[in-house]
C-alpha cells in the first residue's frame, strides 16, 4: 500500500504540491490525470524519495519513508519504476537488461536471474527477443522490456509515469496490454496517465489534480463519466 497524507512540496516560491492525501490499497490501481504541471509527477517522484516532500507523512508498504531514519534504499527496491522515457541500457542486450540489477543488488546468481528475467519477458510477451538489443526493438516492445525489467526485482508496488507518452499511437494498445495483465494479477499500481479510457477500464480510484492539489477522487467511472467538479469536467472534455 501506499499512503500520503497531507504532502507539500515547493521548489523555491513555487509551491508544487499544496497538501495532497492519497491512498492505494494492497493490490489496487490508481489512476492520477490532470493537466500538465499539475503536479503528478513530482507525486511520483515523491513516492520514490526522488523528491522529499516539505511536510506530510508518505507510507510505503508499511515504511515510513518520510521518517529520516528510514532505510530508503530498502524500500526503494520494493518500487518498481517506468517513465515515459524507456531508460534501457543500450550497450546491454534485452535480457542483460533484465539481469544485472538482480545480480548487482538483489545478488541472484546469474542462472536464477536469468529465470526471473525470461519469466517476465514472456509475461510482456517479448521470451523471443532476449538477444535483441534494445535499438533493434520498437517504441512498445522497449518499454515491455522497461516493465519486464522492473518486475524482476520483484517489486511490491509499481509507479508509472505516463508510460505510453512517447509511443507511436499504434504501439500504446501492447503496453496498455502488459499494464492490464498485471493489474488482473493483482500488483498494486499508481499510474500517471493520459489514457482516460484505461482509467476507466483497469483503475479502481481516479485522482484528478490541478494545481498542486487533489480536487477529486473516487471509483474510476464515476469520476470519468460523472465528474463532480467543474475543473475535472473541464479537463475530461479536452482530453476525451
Ligand atoms: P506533466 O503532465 O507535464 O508531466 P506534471 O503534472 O507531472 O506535468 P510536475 O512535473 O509534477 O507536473 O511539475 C509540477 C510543477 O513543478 C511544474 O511547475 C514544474 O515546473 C515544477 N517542478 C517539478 N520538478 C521541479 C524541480 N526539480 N525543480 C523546480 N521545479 C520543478
Ligand atoms: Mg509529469
Amino acid at each position: 500500500a501506499i499512503t500520503l497524507q497531507g504532502v507539500r512540496k515547493s521548489f523555491g516560491d513555487n509551491a508544487v504540491l499544496k497538501g495532497i492525501d492519497l491512498t492505494v490499497e494492497p493490490g489496487q490501481v490508481v489512476c492520477l490525470i490532470g493537466p500538465s504541471g499539475s503536479g503528478k509527477s513530482t507525486v511520483l517522484r515523491c513516492v520514490n524519495m526522488l523528491e522529499t516532500p516539505d511536510e506530510g507523512t508518505i507510507v510505503v508498504d508499511g515504511s515510513e519513508i518520510t521518517d529520516p531514519d528510514v532505510d530508503i534504499d530498502g524500500v526503494r527496491r520494493r518500487i518498481g519504476l517506468v517513465f515515459q522515457q524507456f531508460n534501457l541500457f543500450p550497450h546491454l542486450t534485452v535480457l542483460r537488461n533484465c539481469t544485472i540489477a538482480q545480480e548487482r543488488v538483489l545478488h541472484r546468481g546469474r542462472a536464477e536471474a536469468k529465470r526471473v528475467a525470461l519469466a517476465n519477458l514472456r509475461k510482456v510477451g517479448l521470451a523471443d527477443r532476449g538477444d535483441a538489443m534494445p535499438a533493434q526493438l520498437s517504441g512498445g516492445q522497449q518499454q515491455r522490456v522497461a516493465i519486464a525489467r522492473a518486475l524482476s526485482m520483484d517489486p511490491r508496488l509499481m509507479l508509472f509515469d505516463e508510460p505510453t507518452s512517447a509511443l507511436d499511437p499504434e504501439l500504446v494498445g501492447d503496453v496498455l496490454a502488459v499494464m492490464r495483465g498485471l493489474a488482473d494479477a493483482g500488483m498494486t499500481m499508481l499510474v500517471v496517465t493520459h489514457e482516460m479510457a484505461f482509467a476507466r477500464d483497469v483503475a479502481d480510484v481516479v485522482a484528478f489534480m490541478d494545481g498542486g492539489v487533489i480536487v477529486e477522487q473516487g471509483p474510476a467511472a464515476e469520476v470519468i463519466e460523472h465528474p463532480r467538479n467543474a475543473r475535472t469536467r473541464e479537463f475530461l472534455k479536452r482530453v476525451l
